[in-house]
């Protein structure tokens, strides 16, 4: 089976992995920049995603680059805590939670792409314009080339050519009027030293989590999201990931002191600033045409909440090679899109309503000038609630997670 997949991003890479690991080697993965560089700050690989790293045999190679997160916290805005559980293998997972450099992360798969399929299985410089089944054939046409294929897995992101040519009126993602402002700052480190934690609400909040272990002088590099809901700065929709000055929402921050980490005192320390508009798409209804197939952010872009967009797309990648290892190929596809669609779906939905940071947000709403007891303005029942079914509509409840068959398959050819 002759797979081409378009785009080298975390969805595109993992894809490729995947399909050498059933067993599906001939696959040449487009990507339309002209090297693959280290772009991007932190992101959150959460242990659903991190069992199908591991099971496709990288856990060593994350646990060299990244953070193995410890605890999650949320705060309000004056530092007192709202909800704090343990993390990976300390919340009893079988698997760890990485907190990564995703641009480091993404070199690392183009490494281990390029050594199990090849040098050529990545081209670079080789943007797509053109994608058509033809029969049982699709043909991909780019700048440079023209390919055949079996099938075609669009990971082509959250501004997918491939699904622009199939929905012309879609137009660019949806903004809610959040922009989020991201960097990394070498500082000490604060609570476990392996903690992530979200501080304030809706309309202005940060988060920040160690993206490297505590280096000899001390110091630790941080990824931090500061975010402000300001309809007003819409030129950021134009401008994604543009770097910017951090006057520009340092006030914001001015009173976030907390007993353990000043947040003006992390922004300060910042050698960078990008910017970037909170958004995402609506969920589609299909991500079938003939043999071509959405993957990943092209599928169902979702608000950078959870910490799950990079973790869905390694999900589909693993999920979508079991269905081409154990099923003709336009069973597979439908199999594929039955068992991710509704379930992304309700990941888009639920972070349009703040997924697990809804906590941060009632807290606000009950008790704006903070509280002496969380207890009394929301109680535990509720918090934990909140919390647990997160987990259970983004696929890492811990008991499910742990229990679950694999997806690893082995592929022989049914046509
Ligand atoms: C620079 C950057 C920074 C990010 N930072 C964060 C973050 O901090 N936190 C977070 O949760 N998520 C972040 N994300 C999103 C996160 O990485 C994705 O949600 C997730 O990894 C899904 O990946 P994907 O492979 O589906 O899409 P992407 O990571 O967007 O990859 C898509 C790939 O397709 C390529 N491509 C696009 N069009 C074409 C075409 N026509 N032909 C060929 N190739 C094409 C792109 O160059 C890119 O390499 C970031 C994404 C990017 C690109």
């Amino acid at each position: 089976m002759k797979v081409v997949i378009v785009g080298a991003g975390i969805g595109g890479l993992t894809a490729a992995l995947s399909l050498q690991r059933v067993g599906i080697r001939d696959v040449t993965c487009l990507e339309a920049a002209a090297e693959i560089r280290p772009l991007g700050v932190g992101i959150n690989l959460l242990p659903h995603a991190v069992r199908e790293l591991s099971e496709l045999g990288l856990l060593d190679e994350l646990d060299a680059l990244a953070v193995r997160t410890a605890d999650l916290t949320y705060v309000n805005e004056f530092g007192q805590t709202i909800w704090s559980e343990p993390r990976g293998i300390d919340a009893g997972y079988h698997w760890p939670q990485f907190s990564i450099h995703r641009g480091e992360f993404q070199m690392m798969l183009t490494r281990v792409v390029r050594d199990r399929l090849g040098e050529d299985a990545i081209v670079t410089d080789s943007r797509v314009s053109n994608v058509e089944t033809k029969g049982n054939t699709v043909c991909v046409t780019t700048n440079t080339d023209i390919y055949t294929a079996d099938i075609v897995i669009a990971a082509d992101g959250i501004h997918s050519a491939v699904r622009a040519m199939w929905h012309p009126h879609e137009g660019a993602p949806i903004w809610n009027g959040a922009v989020l402002w991201r960097g990394t700052s070498r500082v000490k480190p604060f609570l476990s030293g392996r903690s992530m934690f979200m501080a304030g609400h809706r309309q202005t909040k940060f988060v920040a989590y160690p993206l490297k272990r505590i280096d000899a002088d001390g110091l630790q590099l941080v990824n931090w999201i500061a975010e402000h809901v300001d309809p007003t700065l819409n030129d950021v929709q134009t401008n994604w990931n543009r770097s910017v000055e951090i006057d520009r929402f340092l006030p914001l921050f001015d009173s976030w002191k907390f007993d353990w980490l000043e947040v003006p005192t992390l922004i300060k320390a910042a050698e960078k600033v990008f910017e970037y508009p909170m958004s995402d798409r609506n969920p589609l209804d299909s991500w079938i045409r003939g043999r071509v197939v959405l993957l990943g952010d092209a599928a169902h872009p979702t608000y950078p909440i959870g910490s799950n967009g990079s973790s869905q797309a390694i999900i589909d990648a693993r999920v979508l090679a079991h269905a081409l290892a154990t099923r003709p190929i336009d069973e597979a596809l439908l199999w594929y899109q039955s068992e991710r669609l509704p379930k992304t779906r309700a990941i888009q939905l639920a972070n349009r309503e703040m997924g697990p940071e809804i906590v941060m947000q009632l807290a606000h709403e009950r008790a704006p000038q903070g509280f002496e007891s969380i207890e009394d303005v929301i109680p535990l029942a509720e918090r934990t609630e909140i919390a647990a079914r997160y987990k259970s509509i983004a696929g890492f409840d811990p008991a499910i997670l742990n229990s679950r068959p694999s997806w690893d398959a082995s592929y022989s050819d049914l046509g």
